[in-house]
């Protein structure tokens, strides 16, 4: 039954602004471990719909559904998190006075005072944790150094591993690859892929060289709806996607 497989289940989401519908029946499916790409123009509600996911916004109409049992609808943001979902926004939100490490150390405990956490002493395991999500974002030589004094992409690298302390299901990362020189965005592609498989990874990104460089499927939101999903070749020939794309 592949219906097992699926960790998010979003159908028929509806989200209206003063009458205007951001999200139209919009049903999505991520199965477990997928790397998914969302593309789509301005407003097509790539933004609407993470926020639905993350308990941000109540949707209108529509079930939406972590796992077999998890009703996202009936869950404040905060408990979304806590089941599970991580989001990673756009800008880098590092603590800048703090070293690399402590960063980690600080996402791993959550929202306890910043004093107690840095002065508690870590278990072992604990301490390899932290280490193995170091190694993960490729920041294992950096970890004694100030996070404000990290470029644009290694502070991205390091919010994504602090997202990764709280052990995600399904991570929603936006536009990862905003902003950074092309090394960044290529081991950034590396990370997101190898992010994959041991939970899934839903990516909006507009950059298309680089949705190429990391999908296997992508979904193409216009209009608040799916208008086209596939690996992305297929996808990327069809002519609806053309003709919307063109006319942007
Ligand atoms: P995308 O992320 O794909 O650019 P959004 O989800 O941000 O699209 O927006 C979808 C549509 O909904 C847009 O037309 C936007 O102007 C509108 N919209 C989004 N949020 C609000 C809001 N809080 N109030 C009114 N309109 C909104």
């Amino acid at each position: 039954d592949l219906s097992h497989n699926i960790i998010l289940y979003l159908e028929g989401i509806t989200v209206s602004f003063d009458g205007f519908r951001a999200l139209n029946a919009l049903n999505l499916y991520i199965e477990a471990g997928e790397l998914r790409c969302i593309i789509g123009p301005n407003g097509a509600g790539k933004t609407t719909m993470m926020d639905v996911i993350t308990g941000k916004t109540r949707p209108d109409e529509g079930s939406a559904w972590f796992g077999q049992t998890i009703d996202l609808l009936a869950m404040k943001e905060p408990e979304i998190a806590a089941a599970g979902i991580g989001r990673k926004f756009q800008k880098p939100t590092v603590f800048g006075s703090h070293t690399v490490f402590e960063n980690l150390e600080l996402a791993m405990a959550g929202d306890k005072s910043v004093w107690k956490i840095l002065f508690a002493k870590l278990s072992a395991e604990q301490l390899a944790r932290i280490d193995s999500v170091l190694e993960t974002i490729g920041l294992k030589d950096l970890r004694s150094q100030l996070a404000g004094s990290l470029s644009h992409g290694q502070k991205q690298w390091l919010e994504i591993g602090m997202l990764l302390m709280q052990d995600p299901q399904l991570l929603l990362v936006d536009e990862p690859v905003a902003g950074m020189t092309p090394q960044e965005t290529e081991k950034t592609a590396e990370l997101l892929v190898s992010l994959a498989g041991q939970r899934s990874v839903v990516v909006v990104e507009h950059d298309m060289d680089f949705v190429r460089s990391i999908a296997r499927t992508v979904t193409v939101l216009h209009e608040g709806s799916v208008l086209a999903e596939g690996p992305i070749d297929q996808v990327q020939n069809d002519p609806k996607v053309v003709e919307v794309y063109l006319g942007e």
